[in-house]
């Protein structure tokens, strides 16, 4: 991990801690992401993260609504993937952003703890994951 993801991963966990924002942590999550971050506060806003758990496995994943016009949803995993194309693009090939604007949704919304919620069945999950 680079030292800006470890910054920014160190101020998630604040966020955490404490599950409000202050000016400081906003500036350097701003200064780390750049614009995704005003994307991905956008997406918070319209409670755009569901946290999907498959039952009985208890496996975890990441659901985020695009803001395109046709508000895909994507399946996100905060760490290392999202299924958007600008992370295709801006993250893997030209690697101009350390995150995709969903991913930075989910790690926010993880760590203020405002993912909607849903549970499915293994079989669920599966299907989802098909589709990516
Ligand atoms: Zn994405």
């Amino acid at each position: 991990m680079g030292a800006s993801m470890m910054i920014a991963e160190a101020t998630l966990k604040e966020i955490e801690c404490t599950r409000t924002v202050n000016q400081d942590q906003i500036w350097t999550l701003r200064f780390i992401f750049g614009k995704n971050l005003e994307g991905a506060s956008r997406i918070l806003d319209q409670r755009g993260v569901t946290r999907i758990t498959a039952e009985p496995s208890g496996r975890v994943i990441f659901q985020v609504t695009g803001e395109s016009r046709r508000k895909d949803k994507y399946v996100c995993f905060p760490e290392n993937f999202c299924a958007c194309y600008s992370f295709f693009y801006d993250v893997v090939k030209r690697a101009e952003q350390l995150c995709c604007k969903h991913q930075i949704a989910t790690k926010l919304a993880a760590s203020l703890g405002v993912c909607v919620e849903a549970k499915v069945s293994d079989e669920e999950l599966a299907l989802l994951l098909s589709k990516i």
